[in-house]
């Protein structure tokens, strides 16, 4: 008879084996009374992706440890911290717990997967791409409260599955059709159709047309009215808003910018734009200074100013600053660097390896991109590089991959479409160099030209912890997308006369 252990009184001499349990599709639709909660839910904000229903872990005792799991528990030995803070608090608590939780897929396989020779999981290229190509196809009615985000989610699976190494050719025409009917008459996209626009929404569509590229999903967007609709974004004080009369936060500075650069548009503001009447004339016045304002006393940067420090926004901020001019020369014009490093340095989590997005917050995956796609933005303007990739890649191999496949926060979360993206593209900021270099022709123009003097630079030469088969492709470090994709677009806008 099998022996049943809680994660939390985990045996120290046992192997777990996740035991057979119902499953539940993630494309299964939610009651309509988990509906209901979900949709109070709602308010709450950015956080409420990550929350999506989560599963128990119920382990067998499957014998003795191997020679390999013994290895991976004598390394997380010598990487735990061996003091604790007193007194425990709830947050010490919750990390504890976490751990406990994590513990068993970073010692061991509880989800069986076929082990690479480093002894950690294989990445399961095959379930991943199943579970994200799911994604693009319908959905049940239930699933109406998620319309809002339809472009994000054409963007994380069309994002994921490219760097999985899949051809997404057979969406172009899906994807563009869908955004030339989420595309609003007066410029930028709505999260589904009929919607206002939204800059967040707007980013996710560019983005998914860029990446299925061609002329076709090109032409669909209309430039001159995303010029003024950008233009009703800018704010006097440097910054952009996220929708007409919306927040004003960073995602908008990374996201204004990321458009206005992969469509080549004008820089100075349209005669319409309201910051004119306060004298700015251009997308890029004030906005170093209002980026800076957004790092805050522990060294990462917010939302906005006054906000606290979180992954995601620092993201935004480097890359906006990164689209701004050569990283070399803006960030430090704007940021604090040295706390800003020694911040992004604690983020990274022991004995874990994975990435959290705030000060004592718990490991989760999606942090693998939002901050370790910070390291090659800073790296280009510091020289330096104060992260532990192989800790990162073997926190995804090991504890980010779904038994059924999607990737997810940590093990017991259920795997969608965000956590899948953002753990493969934080697999490739592992295993890919990435160089500024002034050198590299770009795109060959003049505006915004500092995302396309980027190249790669080979493979992460240090101790690798995957193989061949565990290799995701190449992203963009600045717009997330498949290499050579956003040069495509680009280039495409640069031979274009006016709009
Ligand atoms: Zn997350």
């Amino acid at each position: 008879m099998p022996v049943r252990v809680s994660l939390r009184a985990r045996h120290r001499n046992m192997r777990m084996k996740k035991m057979a349990a119902p499953k539940s599709s993630s494309a299964e639709a939610p009651s309509a009374e988990a509906l209901s909660s979900r949709l109070e839910e709602l308010p709450v904000g950015s956080d409420r992706i990550e929350e999506l229903s989560d599963t128990e872990n119920e382990y067998e005792d499957i014998g003795t440890i191997t020679q390999a799991e013994q290895a991976h528990i004598d390394y997380l030995e010598s990487v735990t911290i061996p003091i604790r803070d007193e007194p425990e608090t709830e947050s010490s608590k919750a990390q504890r717990e976490a751990f406990e939780d994590i513990r068993p897929f970073l010692e061991g396989n509880p989800n069986d997967f076929p082990l690479n020779i480093f002894g950690l999981p294989k990445l399961q290229r095959e379930k991943h791409a199943a579970f994200l190509k799911s994604a693009l196809g319908d959905y049940p009615s239930k699933f109406a409260p998620m319309d809002a985000a339809r472009p994000w989610l054409l963007y994380w699976s069309l994002q994921g599955l490219t760097a999985l190494g899949c051809d997404i050719s057979e969406y172009r025409e899906q994807v563009t059709h869908t955004f030339s009917m989420a595309a609003y008459p007066t410029g930028g996209y709505g999260g589904g159709y009929g919607q206002y626009p939204h800059l967040a929404a707007t980013y996710a569509a560019v983005l998914s047309l860029t990446i299925v590229g061609g002329t076709d999903a090109y032409e669909s967007i209309n430039r001159r009215a995303m010029w003024h609709f950008l233009g009703q974004m800018k704010q006097p004080d440097g910054g952009f808003t996220m929708a007409p009369g919306g927040e004003e936060d960073i995602r908008g500075a990374y996201c204004g910018l990321v458009v206005l650069s992969l469509l080549n548009l004008p820089l100075s503001l349209p005669p319409d734009a309201p910051a004119r009447k306060h004298g700015l004339t251009t997308f890029l016045d004030k906005l170093g200074a209002w980026v800076s304002s957004c790092q805050t006393f522990e060294g990462g940067l917010s939302a906005a100013p006054g906000n606290e420090a979180h992954g995601a926004y620092a993201f935004c901020g480097l890359a906006c600053l990164s689209i701004m001019g050569p990283p070399k020369a803006t960030l430090p014009k704007h940021i604090d660097l040295p706390r800003l490093i020694h911040w992004m340095s604690y983020r990274q989590c022991a004995p874990e390896g994975g990435y959290n997005g705030r000060t004592n917050k718990l490991v989760d995956g999606c942090y693998s991109h939002w901050i370790g796609g910070c390291w090659a933005l800073a790296e280009a303007a510091t020289g330096r590089a104060l992260w532990n990739r192989p800790a990162l890649g073997r926190y995804i191999l090991a504890a980010a991959q779904f038994e059924d496949g999607g990737l997810v926060d940590k093990p017991g979360k259920r795997p969608d479409g965000y956590h899948s993206c953002y753990n493969i593209a934080g697999l490739s900021h592992v295993q890919h160099n990435y160089v500024y270099d002034e050198a590299e022709s770009g795109a060959g123009s003049v505006l915004l030209d500092a995302p396309w003097r980027w190249k790669t630079q080979g493979r992460y030469q240090g101790d690798v912890l995957w193989g061949e088969d565990d290799v995701v492709g190449q992203v963009h470090p600045i717009f997330v997308t498949p290499w050579g994709a956003a040069e495509e677009c680009r280039k495409y806008f640069e031979a274009k006369e006016g709009f």
